[in-house]
């Protein structure tokens, strides 16, 4: 039996660290015969935890090895620092691997040549030689497509919203490049234009035969294949689409997590602005407040509605293929990718668990990591290298927790928030405490949803299932 200690997988109190102290009692009780650490991530921050860890193992008589270096010898101070190197050489590697897959991104993208499938608007053309071999393959305007994207853009400069322009799409039966989640017979469909897809095609610098790399467009490079509509179209875009009037509505800064986002749950309106310094009736500040613009009624406390969504964002985030509904490249390349590095993680579980039973030394279970871990890294480029590029994917994955606090920005967290779930304020008595049950968060799509996560709204009172896997 393996059991996992995941301190980044907690959604329980900022500061504790219930995990730690669950594998800590855990030892003390005897249940743990063997302890493998896994530190290629993470590392600095769980090194002196990592330490405390080693002390107590020796204590007890439990076996530890690290995921990367080999079994520890617990008897020698040259143990531990072979351990801490290790540790330290893993994760190097890890990185290299992703530097060299990042390079290989760059080199095509240097020479104007697209990446994955053909999006939405192009078509791809391939040239086979007499054997059949594919010998050149270009990208063509896909004209029912791209004349979707201009019409769009034509309704835009006339003055319609985003939102009611993705509605004109609709009713005119067009379909958005978003496929559903597999479906009873296992097929998937398109799904309607949503403002969020809408924006990301419309925002696109390949439409107008730009090439972008990692977020920027690259100077002097053309692509090859045919623009949409011209470069200054693409800026007229961008300006407006960017606009933050455009996004909130008027008076709302963007400087909070939700305004603008949240929906009243009284009058379904989402002028939710922040009302900071207000005097109660007693003559003192209040705490920063979220509040209906449209109908006044809701009010709730900022920094707790702000916990609630957060909490349910990073154990969205956290889930494995948080994001792969939102795959704008090749579902395909994702879908494999994904079982790449689902199996690769599941044969470096094995290996701890073949060391937890003394089936296997710590050299075997390290030369399996070493394979398996490049493996991961790679699987990971491939997923980020089909995500739209305006949503920050990095910010997903086991560490989505530290990314959220320490690296997220707020308009990387908005993204997400808005990308992933809705958010409403319900009403509430007067005088009643706050109570959590009455931020109702849904994901977009059920799909997104997990067991621990109630959809209906995530109640604090009861615990978060925890369970060996
Ligand atoms: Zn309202």
């Amino acid at each position: 039996m393996v059991e996992t200690f995941d301190e980044n997988n907690t959604s329980a109190t900022r500061g504790t660290r219930p995990e730690y102290q669950r594998l800590v009692a855990a030892i003390r009780s005897g249940r743990i015969t063997a302890v493998v650490f896994w530190e290629q991530d993470r590392y600095s921050r769980s090194v002196r935890e990592t330490e405390d860890l080693l002390d107590m193992a020796q204590k007890f008589g439990v076996r530890a090895a690290s995921s990367s270096g080999g079994e520890i010898d617990l008897t020698s101070p040259t143990g531990r620092y072979n351990t801490t190197m290790a540790g330290a050489a893993a994760r190097k590697e890890t990185e290299q691997m992703s530097k060299r897959l990042r390079r290989a991104f760059d080199q095509k993208a240097a020479a104007g040549l697209p990446h994955g499938a053909p999006p939405y608007g192009w078509k791809r053309v391939k040239e086979v030689d007499r054997s059949g071999a594919v010998v050149e393959s270009h990208d063509l305007l896909d004209e029912a497509q791209a004349q979707v994207i201009r019409d769009a853009v034509t309704m835009l400069r006339g003055g319609t919203s985003l939102r009611a322009t993705a509605i004109a799409l609709n009713e005119r039966g067009l379909f958005s490049p978003r496929l559903s989640h597999k479906d009873a017979d296992g097929g998937r469909h398109p799904l309607p234009w949503a403002s969020i897809t809408l924006k990301q095609v419309l925002l696109r610098a390949r439409n107008a035969g730009l090439r972008t790399h990692r977020g920027v467009v690259l100077e002097g490079v053309t692509g090859e294949w045919p623009p949409i509509f011209d470069v200054d179209t693409h800026h007229w875009l961008v300006t407006t689409l960017n606009d933050p009037r455009r996004q909130t509505n008027k008076g709302s800064t963007r400087k909070h997590l939700l305004t603008g986002i949240a929906i009243c749950g009284r009058c379904g309106s989402n002028a939710i602005v922040v009302n900071v310094g207000r005097i109660g009736t007693n003559g003192k500040h209040q705490p920063p407040a979220y509040v209906c613009q449209t109908c006044t009624r809701i009010r709730r406390k900022q920094s707790d509605v702000d916990a609630v969504v957060e909490e349910v964002l990073i154990a969205i985030l956290e889930r494995p293929g948080a994001l792969d509904h939102l795959v704008t490249g090749n579902a395909d390349d994702v879908a494999r990718a994904h079982k790449a590095k689902v199996d690769a993680e599941a044969n470096m579980e094995f290996a701890a668990d073949q060391f937890g039973h003394h089936r296997w030394t710590a050299a075997q279970v390290a030369r399996v990591n070493a394979i398996a871990m490049p493996e991961i890294a790679e699987a990971e480029a491939v997923i980020a290298a089909n995500q739209p590029a305006a949503l920050p994917v990095h910010l997903a994955g086991p560490n989505a927790k530290a990314n959220w606090y320490e690296t997220a920005t707020l308009d990387e967290k908005r993204t997400l928030i808005r990308a992933l779930v809705t958010v409403k304020i319900m009403p509430v008595g007067p005088g009643r405490s706050f109570d959590r049950s009455l931020i109702e968060i849904r994901p977009l799509r059920p799909e997104i949803s997990q067991p621990r996560l109630r959809a209906d709204g995530v109640r604090g009172d009861v615990p978060p299932r925890r369970s060996g896997h």
